[in-house]
């Protein structure tokens, strides 16, 4: 059964998953009985056979019916009733693995896939598969493999990827991805971008005038604001408790100025319970070549100080 993971904490998942774990381990156990000694093991949705040479294809009823076909009625069905349903993301690293394999440049076809169940979402599997057999000059005569469904598995694992990227109060990503997006752009792609720190101005009076459950509700609707008004292609970071960072992905000082002064001048209308209103202090940098992450967030931490010097409710950049 397909379950919805978005309501599931972290030890829940990871019970989750030791319990697939078991389960996986059983049905090898029951299998290995099953299975010819010359492939023993079978996948949870069974075995696959390719007899290279004529193409004729023999699979598990299982394999076509977890897609919603009735196997009676779709009768025998060739490699090609399963490919022309793969994801157009998947289908040519699919081939790619196949014709590898084929060739004998490694040692089986192994990959994981979206496939189109006849509702029209999407499962993902699991496959392996090695040949079998060769004639002597090295074409393969027949292929066996296996097949897993690892939908709920892949699930779990957004789940997981989601919680440990982001903060729970502000959906924001979190510090450590804040740092590793910042290593990706400058080591990896070296693509050009700007940075806006911002943070809330006397956000403690808050908190001690109004309490921390209202302190965490202004968090929240500054944190939903910025994500309904940030250009796509920008990311939200909470950095620390009312300090944000956004990375402004190809855009240069100029242009990130001027997100920076319309963020500036939204936040301070969104309304805020018990208190109204409240601002914040931003410092805006593009990062110089070969700059290095310590330097360049110091460099905008110091602006962002800076504004906060000079009254708050204000943005301070390099001219
Ligand atoms: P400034 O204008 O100079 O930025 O002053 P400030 O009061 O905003 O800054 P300060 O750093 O002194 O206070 C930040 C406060 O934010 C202190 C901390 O208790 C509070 N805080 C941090 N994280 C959270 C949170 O998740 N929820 C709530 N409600 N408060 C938080
Ligand atoms: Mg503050
Ligand atoms: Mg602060």
């Amino acid at each position: 059964m397909a379950k919805s993971y978005e309501t599931f904490e972290k030890k829940q998942l990871i019970d989750r998953i030791h319990y697939l774990e078991t389960q996986l381990e059983h049905l090898f156990k029951e299998n290995d009985q099953e299975m010819f000694v010359s492939f023993p093991w079978a996948g949870n949705l069974g075995q696959w056979y390719w007899f290279y040479d004529t193409n004729k294809v023999t699979f598990n009823d299982k394999k076509v019916s977890s897609l919603g076909y009735d196997p009676n009625v779709v009768g025998t069905v060739g490699f090609e009733f399963f490919t022309s349903k793969l994801h157009p993301d998947d289908y040519e690293s699919v081939m790619q693995h196949m014709r590898n394999h084929l060739k004998g440049i490694t040692e089986a076809y192994e990959v994981e896939y979206r496939i189109q169940h006849k509702d029209g979402h999407y499962l993902w599997y699991y496959d392996r598969g090695v040949v079998t057999k060769r004639d002597e000059k090295g074409m393969p005569i027949v292929l066996q493999g296996i097949v897993f469904d690892i939908t709920e598995t892949k699930k779990i694992e957004d789940r997981l990827r989601f919680l440990s990227e982001r903060d729970a109060l502000t959906n924001f990503f979190n510090r450590r991805t804040f740092f590793e997006e910042l290593e990706k752009l400058t080591q990896l792609e070296k693509i050009p971008f700007s940075l806006i720190m911002f943070d809330v101005d006397h956000f403690k009076k808050i908190n001690d005038h109004h309490g921390h459950l209202i302190g965490d509700e202004v968090l929240r609707r500054l944190g939903a604001y910025i994500l309904s008004h940030k250009h796509e292609s920008d990311h939200a970071y909470r950095y620390g408790g009312e300090e944000f960072f956004l990375i402004l992905n190809q855009k240069t000082l100029e242009e990130a100025i001027q997100i920076a002064k319309e963020l500036h001048q939204g936040i301070s209308t969104i309304k805020m319970p018990l208190i109204g209103h409240m601002t914040v202090s931003m410092g805006v940098a593009h990062h110089q070549q070969n700059e290095s992450i310590d330097d360049l967030v110091k460099r905008v931490d110091d602006l962002m100080y800076e504004a906060k010097r000079s009254g708050r409710n204000t943005i301070k950049f390099e001219e």
